[in-house]
């Protein structure tokens, strides 16, 4: 595609004029003029202004198999031509679906036996609210209908989903739904005592879930969801004590365990789910992003076998959506699964591609604006400190992450600030090469910004 056939700023102008972005501060976007972003091919975006530029986010955690993979575009024109649409609502369904549900069936973990599908991350966890409140029910135990989650976690945007996260700036436009609690997020750096292991810190973090049990009433409490590691909060990776303790507690007093692994499925941390990873079994896992590589919109849940017989036996499910299962979308995402298995996508990160770049990343613990450094797999965090002794952050004014941010798209390098972290998620086909190049953009932006910050 050539850049040059692209108004900048006639495009500009007309986004001004119409365009309402998501996630965005649109008066402080068009001071600068918005970013439009023409092309991409495997790690690399390009913009209309001719730039190359390396995305270390694979678009928002999802481009798994990178861009520019035309087998997907040929899936989607065959299957467009064969049936663009159809539904799986009162006794249909279609081969696509199908084949996804058996597909997904045979990577989840055994105890996972059917997929409900949805349109993105956030639908699927609406669902999953649904889900059990509606098993709960079925079982004769409507009470058990508020769900348990985290301070700073991220399950999406709708009403449902965003009560479920725990972000303070989405809960203050305009409150949260009921039925929905929350309790200390496992972010060892930042909340550990004085003198205390990460381990037991890990094991008082998930202790916190028993508190709040026992404060609404385990009659009371259908489930607890959290994030295997958790990605928007600023990839955050729990101590090893803090699952297998969650787990224990969710057992003993029969509540359901939803795993959103929205961003950890599919490869990211080595293994298929990060719930392998990190020993989680879950009744309910969130999928999304990954399953499509974000070609086309798609999410879902995969449900274990206990809550499927229950809905099973208790009559109609009174849910769905008109996109559930969409004929084009889970024919894409069915290919996209066939490529990650086919290229021993998650055997790469696994063994050569995610122990690499965890390795390069420690290597950044030298240099004097890092504190910590987080990550697992293809995932990875530098927090950025003025005092790494005592874990010190910068003062918010300085909006350190901000600076880093804007230095590394500079540099060629989309890398986002949450608060003071720095935060990479690069696309699965991501070579040594190229995990070479995003270091060496990142060391560059970190050497700005801590003279920016001294000057
Ligand atoms: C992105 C994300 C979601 C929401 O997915 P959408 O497709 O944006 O609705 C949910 N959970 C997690 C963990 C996510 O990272």
């Amino acid at each position: 595609m050539n850049a040059k056939q692209h108004d900048t700023k006639a495009l500009q102008d007309l986004d001004k004029q119409h365009y309402m972005h998501p996630f965005t501060d649109s008066k402080a976007m068009h001071k600068k003029g918005t970013r439009i972003i023409t092309g991409a091919d495997g790690c690399y975006i390009y913009d209309s202004e001719g730039g190359k530029v390396l995305d270390g986010m694979a678009g928002l955690w999802c481009v798994a198999i990178g861009y520019g993979r035309h087998e997907l575009a040929d899936v989607a024109a065959q299957q467009m031509r064969e049936l663009p649409y159809y539904n799986s609502f009162f006794g249909t369904a279609h081969p696509p679906v199908i084949k996804l549900a058996a597909q997904l069936k045979k990577l989840a973990p055994a105890h996972i036996s059917h997929v409900f599908f949805t349109g993105s991350g956030s639908e699927s966890n609406d669902t999953n609210v649904r889900l059990v409140r509606h098993y709960w029910q079925a079982k004769g135990q409507p009470k058990k209908r508020t769900i348990i989650s985290r301070y700073n976690a991220y399950h999406g945007s709708t009403m449902a989903a965003m009560s479920l996260g725990g972000m303070k700036g989405m809960h203050d436009q305009g409150g949260i739904i009921d039925g929905i609690e929350h309790i200390m997020q496992p972010h060892w750096y930042h909340e550990t005592l004085v003198g205390e292991s990460e381990e037991d810190f890990g094991l008082r973090a998930a202790q916190a879930l028993e508190t709040k049990i026992l404060e609404v009433g385990a009659d009371h409490v259908g489930a607890f969801i959290g994030e295997p590691v958790q990605g928007a909060g600023a990839v955050i990776v729990p101590p090893a004590s803090y699952w297998p303790e969650i787990q224990r507690i969710c057992k003993k007093y029969d509540i359901l365990l939803i795993a959103d692994e929205v961003i950890t499925g599919f490869g990211r941390t080595g293994n298929w789910f990060a719930s392998e990873t990190l020993g989680i079994e879950a009744d309910l896992m969130t999928i999304a992003k990954g399953l499509s590589s974000g070609y086309m919109p798609i999410g879902g849940v995969l449900i274990s076998d206990r809550v499927a017989k229950v809905v099973i036996e208790g009559g109609e499910f009174a849910h769905g959506y008109t996109y559930s299962g969409h004929p084009v979308a889970a024919a894409v995402a069915s290919a996209n699964l066939s490529i990650i298995e086919d290229e021993g996508l998650v055997e790469k990160v696994r063994d050569e591609t995610g122990p690499y770049l965890q390795h390069r990343l420690l290597e950044l613990l030298d240099h004097p604006l890092v504190g910590q450094v987080r990550g697992i797999g293809l995932m990875g965090a530098l927090e950025l400190v003025q005092d790494k002794a005592s874990h010190t952050n910068y003062p918010k004014e300085v909006g350190i992450g901000g600076i880093c941010r804007d230095y590394a798209l500079a540099n060629s390098l989309v890398m986002r600030a949450v608060g003071d972290s720095m935060i990479m998620c690069p696309p699965l086909i991501i070579s040594k090469l190229e995990i070479d190049e995003l270091m060496e953009k990142t060391k560059k932006s970190l050497d700005q910004t801590l003279a920016h910050v001294e000057g």
